[in-house]
């Protein structure tokens, strides 16, 4: 695959706190409302027909991040600015959307009617569970025909269902015929996750958000999973912000990884990178605890004595937020947060040992 080069998306400084409810002792004592704060100033971007995987323990805010790619959340602050394609872009000029450059629209922003379902075309999601996300009621042919109708695609039921046909193709369910008419319990996990992806498909999306495609599905179908997006991702000339707790996975599909821990990126690069040299005390604990399937072979990552539980994202700590379980932290960690600093070859790393 060539470099990549043109930026799909810019994420700026974003930041997701949910409110705490207060109780009514909270209340009356005059106590300040306290903050989940499940993402809270992370800048990446995203480059055209890139892999960017997004890593991290669960709690680390990355399916947060997504969703707020995906516009299933809004922000509390920052950017996320997205390269509307050509398609989209005359339809966005002509509803008055507002632009940031000569291409760019931030999904950060508040659109309706029109505005809204185009944007939604273009960012689609694939979610975790190919068991709990399809509706067990209807039949592939209605799941797929859903989003079709909901965003006006296709004049006729006999042009929905050539469009349907096609997607399923697309994922490999062939032949199509054997398919439409069957409910989700009369599938394979995998064959589930491959409804799931046409379902995505189908609106023709740039940008695709998938949050733990195969977590769910047994490791012999999980390499063909994988392969098939990266096959569609060639074909159909997508990106993907790709969300797993597993390195072993992200180190199989994706260019480009970026380390999360309690709402902050601490570690992002090339995927080779990251993986063969990681900086991070954090990383370098997870990549440590990555199974070697050899036992003759040594670790080539000495395992990093990380101590404790992950915090509650309510109470982060002051300064490094790994500070409290780092075997290297220093006086400076406990009271200085560390900057996401570059050294060298885009791989940026926040710590203070860099
Ligand atoms: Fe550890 Fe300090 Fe680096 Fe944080 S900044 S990871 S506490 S050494």
């Amino acid at each position: 695959m060539s470099a990549p080069t043109k930026e799909l998306l810019v994420v700026e400084d974003l930041r997701k706190w949910f409110p705490v409810r207060r109780s009514l002792a909270d209340v009356l004592a005059g106590r300040e409302r306290r903050y989940v704060r499940a993402v809270d100033g992370v800048s990446f971007t995203v480059v055209c027909s890139e892999v960017f995987c997004l890593v991290g323990e669960s709690g680390c805010g990355k399916t947060t991040t997504g969703r707020l790619i995906v516009r299933a959340l809004r922000p509390t602050s920052g950017k996320m600015l997205y390269r509307v394609s050509e398609e989209v872009l005359d339809a966005l000029r002509a509803l008055h959307v507002r632009l940031e450059g000569d291409s760019f629209v931030d999904l950060a922003g508040r659109f309706r009617g029109k505005a809204d379902k185009l944007l939604r075309r273009e960012v689609q999601m694939i979610l975790q569970d190919p068991y709990g996300s399809l509706n067990p009621r209807q039949t592939i042919r209605d799941i797929l025909e859903e989003p079709l109708i909901i965003h006006g695609i296709g004049g006729s039921r006999d042009e929905r269902l050539e469009l349907v046909v096609k997607a399923l193709k697309d994922v490999k369910l062939t032949p199509p015929e054997e398919f439409l008419d069957r409910y989700p319990h009369q599938l394979s996990g995998g064959q589930r996750q491959r409804v799931n992806i046409a379902r995505a498909l189908l609106l023709k999306p740039k940008l695709i958000v998938a949050d733990e495609p195969v977590s769910m599905l047994d490791v012999s179908i999980r390499a063909e999973i994988l392969q098939l997006m990266l096959e569609l991702r060639d074909v159909k000339n997508l990106t993907y912000v790709f969300i797993t707790h597993d390195l072993a996975v992200a180190n199989n599909i994706c260019d480009r990884i970026a380390v999360m821990y309690l709402g902050k990126i601490v570690e992002l690069g090339p995927a080779t990178e990251v993986i063969r040299n990681p900086l991070h005390p954090y990383t370098k604990a997870l990549i440590a605890a990555i199974p070697e399937p050899d036992p003759r072979k040594g670790r080539a990552i000495k395992e990093v004595p990380i101590k404790g539980e992950v915090p509650n994202a309510v109470n982060v700590p002051p300064g490094c937020r790994l500070h409290p379980r780092c075997p290297y932290a220093e006086e400076r960690c406990r009271r200085e947060e560390p900057e996401l600093k570059d050294v060298g070859g885009g791989h940026l790393v926040a710590c203070h040992l860099y």
